[in-house]
């Protein structure tokens, strides 16, 4: 498939029986090549002036594809020309948040006609992004809620059946692996994991003996949540704390040798933040604050991921707290991460009560016995101080707390919260509010995906090259 490039005669026949076409299929490898399906024949061309492109495109493209099983080629994405490509991105974000919703419903909330939603939904079944959902599962109240008499529009869904990425959390201590499907719920769900190694060639064998278990079939991309300050457009882990071995290798390259298809790197926090709109829609736009091995942070604005010009951002972590001189993995001393981290706590743990185990789960019952006490009430303190700032900063009024934090007795977000309250401008004039929440990395990366992979290279206007980044996909910055 897509080996052999058209010669100048089968384009010039091509040109002169000015054949209408039925669909342009973009390899995501290489953007710049493209195929044009007809109704009795496809040939490839490779882009110059992009002239081809801006041929009349029908759309029953999918169905044409399937039939000559284009789609179900590995790295190779379906664009439909004429279908509404910003009405498409937005339906299929749509119906993550809401989970299921009718053609009506979407063609309401997107502001355009019945019959164009029905159109675009039609080309999304039938390329499996989107399934119907069955009346089966469907109850009563909902059936209701349609207002309709009769039998009710069918409710979609994004496709729960096919996995068709491969989610991977590179964690600091462990590292975790499933397959997904589109339509996942909120709620993380890994198929395998393992103790993150010390090395590149290590983490790579164990990946391998672990994607054995998982299904291959169908896949469109790898999905991967990475710790550290991540260039994402260009695949790049530039520094990473607390996994240093991972700034020195080529992520994307080494997931590929197990798996070749696009290869996309998602920084960790940035993957919660999604994940967590994704759940709760209504939270538009927040700081997200993790704590766990590390400490960082991810905004969201208005539905989308805050875009920095640079490639870092929602590093709260380290930030520098006067009078703490405990040294940071990132090479810097005083960081709030040594305070505030699992590793910061249970060392402040062990200094405070050298009798307890020094383990997460004896801190965890130590704090539900005692209390806020003077050490745990400090680290807090400290990291409100740097939330706070963040939130002065960036005019958001809302706070949602995720990950080891949330474990610790309800006193201790309490506390947090109170304390960012008391530290930001806008609690004088308006509502602050600080809540906890479940760490939602599959979702977000789902979010990640579906706008990459399978929504964004249709927006780019017919013709015009990609920007391809070493041999992958094109990406965006700013992202969902
Ligand atoms: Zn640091």
């Amino acid at each position: 498939m897509f080996k052999r490039t058209a010669t100048k005669s089968e384009e010039a026949s091509h040109r002169a029986n000015r054949v209408k076409p039925l669909a342009v299929v973009v390899c995501s490898y290489y953007p710049q090549k493209y195929r044009l399906l007809t109704e009795t024949a496809s040939q490839e061309f490779r882009v110059s002036g992009g002239s081809d492109l801006a041929a009349p495109v029908d759309c029953s493209v999918v169905r044409a594809c399937q039939s000559r099983e284009v789609f179900y080629a590995p790295h190779m994405i379906v664009v439909p020309a004429r279908m509404g490509q910003i009405n498409k991105r937005t339906l299929l974000s749509r119906l993550q948040k809401m989970g299921q919703g009718s053609r009506a419903e979407l063609a309401r909330l997107l502001g355009i006609s019945q019959p164009t939603a029905g159109r675009i939904v039609d080309e999304l079944l039938e390329a499996q992004v989107l399934e119907e959902i069955p009346d089966t599962e469907i109850g009563t109240e909902s059936n209701k809620s349609n207002g309709r008499l009769g039998r009710p529009s069918r409710m979609l869904r994004l496709n729960s059946n096919h996995p068709r990425f491969v989610a991977i959390q590179v964690g600091v201590t462990e590292t975790r692996l499933a397959a997904l499907p589109l339509g996942i719920g909120n709620e993380d769900r890994w198929d395998a994991q393992f103790a993150t190694p010390g090395t590149a060639e290590e983490w790579v064998a164990e990946l391998r003996r672990m994607a054995s278990r998982l299904s291959s079939k169908g896949l469109w991309g790898v999905l991967v949540s990475v710790p550290g300050i991540v260039d994402e457009n260009a695949g790049r882990i530039l520094f990473s704390p607390n996994l240093h071995w991972t700034e020195k290798v080529d992520l994307p390259d080494l997931v590929q040798q197990i798996w070749n298809i696009p290869v996309l790197l998602v920084q960790e926090e940035r993957a919660l933040a999604l994940g967590h709109h994704a759940a709760v829609p209504s939270d538009e736009s927040f700081l997200l604050v993790d704590v766990g091995e590390g400490v960082g942070g991810a905004v969201v604005v208005g539905g989308r991921s805050y875009s920095s010009p640079l490639p870092i951002s929602g590093e709260l972590g380290h930030t520098p707290v006067i009078g703490n001189w405990r040294p940071c993995g990132c090479g810097a001393v005083g960081c709030v991460e040594t305070l505030i981290s699992t590793r910061g706590l249970i060392q402040s743990f062990a200094l405070a009560a050298p009798q307890q185990p020094h383990t997460w789960g004896a801190l965890v019952e130590f704090i539900a016995e005692q209390g806020l006490t003077g050490w745990l009430a400090e680290a807090t303190g400290a990291a409100a101080a740097v939330i706070a700032g963040a939130v002065n900063v960036l005019g958001v009024g809302h706070v949602v707390i995720t990950g080891s934090l949330t474990e610790l007795s309800p006193c201790v977000l309490e506390y947090l919260e109170q304390a960012v309250v008391k530290g930001t401008m806008w609690a004088r004039f308006g509502k602050v509010s600080c809540v906890s929440a479940p760490r939602r990395r599959t979702a977000g990366l789902v979010a990640v995906g579906i706008d990459r992979l399978v929504s964004s290279l249709s927006e780019k206007v017919p013709g015009q090259r990609l920007p391809a980044v070493h041999g992958r996909p094109a990406v965006r910055r700013s992202g969902v």
